[in-house]
């Protein structure tokens, strides 16, 4: 049997009850194997893939809270440090009910190519907690925010490991964060979090950056395949960080952006989404999407899943994992949709990836296309650690020149494997073939 194969088959019979992570394993696997087959005896005498394969290091913890009620609640807390070879770890912290072991696990596996593909030194990590900010008051989010600090500031550092925002944790939750960190240490050490508040060590563009990367990412894509993205029309999906910064770039960079969704239902505006609108419905009054539609008469609101089916030239998944399946897929080819590029983490589901690139539609993995995020919290690290701020423009050029520079990587490594246009095996390859090395260097560590 193939090392791949053998490494695939023993991740599933390690890991049977972690779904996502198996195919997050499955689908960075298939992509190297030609890499692995090059170099084959070299890396099983090493056991490259089982190391790689592993979190490095594992945490859960009890998050117990007081509600305003008086009552204690209590969460799962996680974070997941999955590969610290090229760089401190580095990756978001999730709050949503559906977080668990297997959705910690695949996100920090997932970071890991990203962020050796942004060309930063950051190794991989994911944490978070099931804890649903839903329909809490701003002090019991506090409260909670402060009990997850008060465990996890054993496991972080600037050196160590950097968390930052991610699904539920936003600009509100980081602050508490910080807050707690740095009452529990007695001391300021801004280079411990990043997507910070601009008055206590954020970057400029933070907010705006993995939205932001996206667009810019999109724009070269299409760029290079004989496409300009002015005047396309785009179906996004979420109405969160990602995706509103998504709506505004689309606009500024000529196209026109005509859906957003939330968990529970999407908006079509015929004129495109108006980001004030949607800034004010999502951000200020935190409320349902239905309240967009009641500011915007010509826009229409329906319950449930939809935007995939709604005629455009490119979509860009941008709220959660396996939201593009393969009926999407199917409607998306059908209505002439010539790009996907995914905003999210691994939104689309394996078998609507293949068909979508086997239907000639362009895809790309949010291991590259979302990876401005990650990239501008290496900018803010960077910031930090010199004590000195740079300007938007100053941090967004760089973000532009980062996110183009990691789709001609992609692309080349496709080309060199033969692989060419394949740019989920680009990008895994780019990013394993950092890591590798780097762990090969290092030895049995
Ligand atoms: P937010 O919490 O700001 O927004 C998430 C959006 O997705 C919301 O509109 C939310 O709806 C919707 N959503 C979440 N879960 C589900 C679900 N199970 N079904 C349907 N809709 C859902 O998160 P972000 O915008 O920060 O993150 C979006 C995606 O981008 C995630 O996959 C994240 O990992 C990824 N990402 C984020 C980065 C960042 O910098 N923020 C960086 C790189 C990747 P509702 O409001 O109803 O909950």
């Amino acid at each position: 049997m193939s090392y791949v194969d053998e490494i695939k088959q023993r991740v599933k019979v390690q890991n049977p009850s972690q779904p996502e992570f198996n195919q997050a394993v499955e689908e960075v696997l298939e992509s190297v194997r030609a890499v692995v087959e090059r170099n084959e005896e070299r890396y099983r005498r090493e056991a490259l893939l089982e190391r790689l394969t592993m979190p490095e290091r594992n945490f859960t913890f009890t998050i117990p809270w007081v509600d305003d009620n008086g009552n204690v609640q209590v969460n799962r807390g996680y974070r997941v440090q999955f590969n610290g070879a090229i760089g401190p770890y580095k990756g978001g912290l999730r709050f949503h009910p559906t977080v668990n072991l297997s959705v910690m696990k695949f996100l920090s596996f997932e970071q890991t190519f990203k962020n050796s593909l942004t060309g930063l030194p950051m190794g991989g990590a994911k944490g978070g907690s099931d804890f649903d900010p839903k329909g809490k008051s701003d002090r019991e989010i506090m409260r909670f925010c402060q009990s997850f600090m008060t465990e996890l500031h054993r496991y972080i550092g600037a050196d160590e490991d950097v968390p930052a925002g991610d699904i539920g944790v936003g600009a509100r939750e980081i602050g508490y964060m910080f807050g707690q960190y740095r009452r529990i240490r007695g001391a300021y050490k801004g280079g411990v979090l990043t997507g910070k508040g601009l008055s206590y060590g954020g970057s400029l563009a933070r907010t705006e950056a993995t939205g932001y990367g996206l667009l810019y990412i999109t724009q070269e894509i299409l760029k290079c395949n004989g496409h300009d993205l002015a005047g396309k029309t785009v179906v996004v999906s979420g109405a969160g960080n990602v995706a509103t910064y998504a709506i505004q770039k689309a606009w500024e960079l000529g196209a026109k952006p005509v859906t957003c969704s939330d968990s529970t239902g999407w908006i079509y505006d015929p004129e495109g989404i108006d980001v004030a609108t949607l800034r004010e419905v999502k951000e200020v009054r935190r409320a349902r999407l239905t309240e967009y539609a009641a500011l915007r008469p010509n826009a229409q609101y329906h319950e449930g899943k939809g935007v995939w089916t709604v005629k455009c030239d490119v979509a860009l998944p941008c709220a959660t994992q396996n939201e593009l399946l393969i009926d999407d897929a199917k409607a998306l080819v059908a209505n002439g949709c010539m790009a996907v590029i995914e905003g999210a983490n691994m939104p689309t589901s394996l078998d609507a990836t293949k068909y979508l690139q086997d239907n000639g539609v362009l895809f790309c993995p949010g291991k590259a296309s979302n990876a401005g995020g990650v990239a501008v919290s290496g900018l803010e690290m960077s910031q930090n650690s010199e004590r000195r701020s740079w300007t938007f423009e100053e941090v967004d050029e760089m973000l532009k020149g980062i996110m183009i520079r990691i789709f001609h990587n992609l692309d080349d490594a496709a080309r060199e494997y033969g692989m060419e246009g394949n740019y989920v095996a680009g990008a895994n390859i780019a990013g394993f073939l950092k890591v590798a090395d780097a762990m090969m260097s290092q030895g049995v560590v």
